[in-house]
């Protein structure tokens, strides 16, 4: 794998990142960035992306604090110094709100007072500017795999189970192989199963906000996607809820949606 460095200074910071030029595949975590120094929070997206990773961004604590309520990810690099509701203050709601994402805090300052601050108002990991990618991305991948030997990692409804780390799906005990994009979706859907989840949040998810797709694009992949999780199988799972979205079904049907 080759590596450059990339040095950024801005007013207040110098950042020195480690910049992978080559695009590792096979981990499609999701990763939520939540920083203010647009150049800082390019460079994390960027190479959080070359790393595999699926990268969400926020330039400000509240619209961070939105985006980790709404969506699921799977960790949070969170910057202390934030306009409008700062890195402490944004976690602290969060944890009050009983998402357990895991969160890495980034900080310029490197004092003991911030790390037991961050950690008492629940972080679970600390890095401090300026940092290696290499070290970002270890920390991530080890706050992540935490939390999940916490549990089994798996994620189920109804009788259909997927794995987010393996990326593997079963209903019924079957194995079906399905494709990355489909995988997204499902996991969205699973994720709030019995819920509607609408049409621009779930493009979102799959695409990024970043990879604009046209409006047929969606219904194509849950087409694709009912051919194997929901076709073989007498009930239905995949229900669309008219002029709205699309939601996992629990039970055979719910009240507003159709299978189809
Ligand atoms: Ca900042």
């Amino acid at each position: 794998m080759k590596w450059r460095y990339v040095e950024i200074k801005s007013s207040d910071q110098q950042v020195n990142l480690l910049v992978s030029k080559s695009s590792a595949k096979g981990s499609t975590m999701r990763i939520l960035v939540i920083e203010d120094e647009s150049r800082m929070l390019e460079l994390l997206r960027k190479g959080l992306y070359e790393h595999g990773f699926t990268v969400m961004t926020a330039a400000d604590g509240e619209s961070g604090l939105e985006i980790a309520t709404v969506y699921e990810c799977d960790a949070i690099v969170l910057d202390i110094g934030l306009p409008r509701l700062d890195g402490y203050a944004l976690l602290q709601a969060l944890r009050a709100r009983s998402r357990t994402t895991p969160v890495l805090m980034l900080t310029a300052r490197d004092t003991e007072d911030d790390m037991i601050r961050g950690f008492d108002v629940g972080a679970d990991d600390y890095l401090t500017k300026p940092f290696s990618f290499p070290e970002l991305v270890a920390r991530l991948k080890s706050i992540t795999r935490r939390l999940r030997e916490k549990g089994d990692g798996m994620i189920k409804a109804a009788d259909v189970a997927i794995d987010p780390i393996r990326h593997t799906v079963t209903r019924a005990r079957d194995s079906i192989d399905i494709t990355r994009l489909e995988f997204r979706l499902l996991e969205c859907l699973l994720r709030r199963a019995g819920q509607c989840v609408t049409r621009q949040a779930l493009t979102e998810q799959v695409w990024g906000a970043e990879h604009p797709v046209g409006p047929t694009a969606l219904d194509v992949l849950v087409n694709s996607l009912r051919a194997k999780i929901d076709a073989p199988y007498p009930s239905k799972r995949i229900g669309t809820v008219r002029g709205s979205g699309y939601m996992f079904l629990l039970s055979a049907m719910a009240p507003g949606s159709e299978s189809r």
